[in-house]
């Protein structure tokens, strides 16, 4: 899928051979998969400096012609909406974006366009999120409660969520024990400017010594959840309950003693308000909910379609 733009046929977060540029809109690994090494990309900085550390790729970057523009989506550091004005309009392209705000990353951008390709992540009138703040209340009060009887181990996505719970732990004067992936990936966002406090499990320290002397909290890679409770039950010989922090927590379970529907996602009425914001005539979804999100905004009276990923958006 991709939009032409003066001399560029951009390719929109992923693969496109006739594409001469592709856009990252933001580095997690299924916005990804267009990246070369050694090829150009449109991507903010901060996205580089993630890219660089996780994949060990150096992108080129391609100077801005006039008619593009980058605007904030508030999802992760980085994160950003691609604005062109294309042979067919104006066209915003959201990538993943986050209407509430987020202290580890900077808040949306708003523009108006005439045609807007959304993500669909959370397509169904279903999922409707409670409050940032609240959930993150629930959050601290669950981790304190446990530390009282073990250690609290937090299973996150290694780039934005992880960072997110470090902040709302350093918030409560709490320095989090945090695995390999997430100390990389959060030394980039000190470059970027968000210092967060933390102590890494994979280097012996004397940070690390002293936030492990009583109970503590941990955050490990999502993936890495049970390999590291067994680990560090039988390491410090102490209870450890278990957490994840996700968005999917509200459509299912993960098998942790809790689990937090906290989202970097904007849910299905939070999606039209920014689609109010951007206020299109013509609206195409994309991602794996792209059918059911279009015809749930057709419902509502939106002019949308699912997007056909093998076509441009002029080529309707
Ligand atoms: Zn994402």
């Amino acid at each position: 899928m991709g939009v032409i733009s003066g001399a560029y046929n951009i390719a929109l977060d992923g693969r496109d051979p006739s594409a001469n540029v592709n856009f990252v809109s933001h580095a997690h690994s299924d916005h990804t998969s267009g990246i070369r090494r050694g090829r150009s990309i449109i991507a903010s900085d901060a996205t580089k400096s993630l890219i660089k550390e996780r994949y060990g790729i150096e992108a080129a970057g391609t100077n801005l012609c006039s008619g593009i523009r980058l605007l904030n989506a508030g999802h992760i550091l980085g994160s950003r909406q691609l604005y062109a004005e294309s042979d067919c309009g104006s066209m915003l392209y959201s990538g993943d974006y986050l209407l509430q705000p987020s202290p580890v990353a900077e808040r949306i951008e708003f523009t108006k366009a005439d045609i807007l390709i959304i993500d669909s992540t959370y397509p169904e009138r279903s999922v409707k999120f409670d409050d940032r703040g609240d959930v993150t209340d629930n959050i601290s009060k669950y981790t304190e409660r446990k530390l009282d009887k073990g250690i609290v181990l937090f299973g996150a996505y290694a780039v934005g969520k992880a960072q997110e719970l470090i902040s709302i732990f350093n918030e409560k004067g709490i320095l989090p024990v945090v695995d390999r992936s997430i100390s990389r990936m959060s030394r980039v966002y000190a470059k970027h400017c968000i210092r967060l406090k933390y102590a890494s499990i994979d280097e012996n320290n004397e940070a690390l010594e002293e936030a492990t002397k009583g109970n503590f909290v941990g955050i490990v890679s999502m993936h890495r959840l049970n390999e590291l409770k067994g680990k560090i039950s039988g390491f410090y010989g102490k209870t450890v309950f278990t957490a994840v922090a996700t968005g999917f927590a509200k459509i299912m379970r993960f098998g942790a003693d809790a689990q937090f529907a906290l989202s970097d996602h904007a849910d299905f009425y939070q999606a039209t308000e920014y689609i109010d914001n951007v206020c299109p005539e013509k609206i195409y979804t994309v991602g794996k909910g792209r059918e059911v999100f279009a015809q749930n905004l057709a419902d509502e009276g939106y002019n949308a379609f699912p997007m056909d990923p093998s076509l441009g958006i002029c080529s309707r």
